[in-house]
């Protein structure tokens, strides 16, 4: 397709919405098209780069080619049909969704252009990698411990980059997350099970994101480790699954196809 893509971004007033305006503003393959968030948020009528916030995404949406959604569960799942039935890109950051909800997303969004991923990060994707690899090789005499650590602010728990990593050391070791994962542990929870997936998450001051999969043995442990030092990171790789979507047949898509991993 030719022009620049014309991209809408919603939750304009959190702290993703912000840095998309910017990144969107600044590419010179797409142009900000509109922004929203929800009825009655401080931003409303506000301005960014010549553009108003609104709350009315469907006036929004209207001649839009994608929309860039960081915003909360309830609100993305009320995107999805819209980008689905104009046949529009919808680039879905958002986390915490309960598995009904990914089920209803999944169904909402067919027909349209979906790319979602946890984490937008190229430096993420390539540690869901390597968890994997891992996983497969160190087998399941060593711990496998997934923690995290974000900022004050951040509403669920495990981050949904967590329970990505989750999947990809249940996927190398061919087992299901859902039955050998444990989220949290408080009292007398007993001795750690052999090949359980363990999840702890820290909340404090700004972090924007660290996770560190540990995989510890009776005598050794390995560590990897991923630090994101800045929002921009995601919101250019959001964009850049927004404009390698514009070209792709309709599907449910992850970053990691995006970045051709
Ligand atoms: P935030 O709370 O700062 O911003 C969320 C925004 O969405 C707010 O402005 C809120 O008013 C708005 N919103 C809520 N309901 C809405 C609706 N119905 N319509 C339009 N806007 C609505 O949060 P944040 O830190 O910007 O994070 C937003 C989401 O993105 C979270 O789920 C977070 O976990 C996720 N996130 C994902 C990645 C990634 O790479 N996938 C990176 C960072 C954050």
């Amino acid at each position: 397709m030719s022009g620049p893509m014309k991209l809408v971004v919603a939750g304009a007033g959190g702290r993703m919405g912000r840095m998309l305006m910017n990144v969107v503003a600044a590419h010179p393959g797409c142009a900000l098209f509109g922004a929203v968030d929800r009825k009655g948020a401080a931003c409303i009528g506000g301005t960014a780069h010549g553009i108003t916030i609104a709350d009315d995404i469907c006036a929004a949406m209207k001649g839009a080619d994608g929309l860039l959604d960081f915003t909360a569960p309830e609100a993305t799942l009320a995107h999805a049909q819209g980008c689905a039935s104009f046949g529009q890109v919808h680039i879905v950051g958002t986390t915490g969704f309960t598995p009904a909800q990914e089920t209803q997303l999944r169904t909402a969004a067919e027909g349209a252009r979906v790319v979602k991923a946890g984490n937008f990060s190229v430096g993420v994707n390539v540690l869901l990698g390597l968890t994997k690899k891992a996983a497969a090789m160190l087998g399941p005499q060593y711990d496998i411990e997934i923690s995290e650590m974000h900022h004050k602010h951040k509403v669920d728990a495990p981050s949904g980059t967590a329970l990505m990593l989750g999947e990809a050391a249940a996927a190398g070791r061919s087992v299901d997350l859902e039955t050998s994962s444990v989220r949290g542990r408080d009292g007398i929870t007993g001795a750690r099970k052999t090949g359980d997936i363990g999840f702890s998450s820290v909340r404090g001051g700004e972090v924007i994101g660290e996770h560190t999969v540990i995989f510890a043995g009776g005598s050794e442990r390995l560590e990897l480790t991923h630090k994101a030092q800045d929002r921009t990171l995601f919101a250019a790789g959001a964009v850049q699954a927004a404009l390698w979507a514009r070209d792709q047949a309709p599907g449910f898509y992850a970053m990691t196809d995006v970045l051709g991993l």
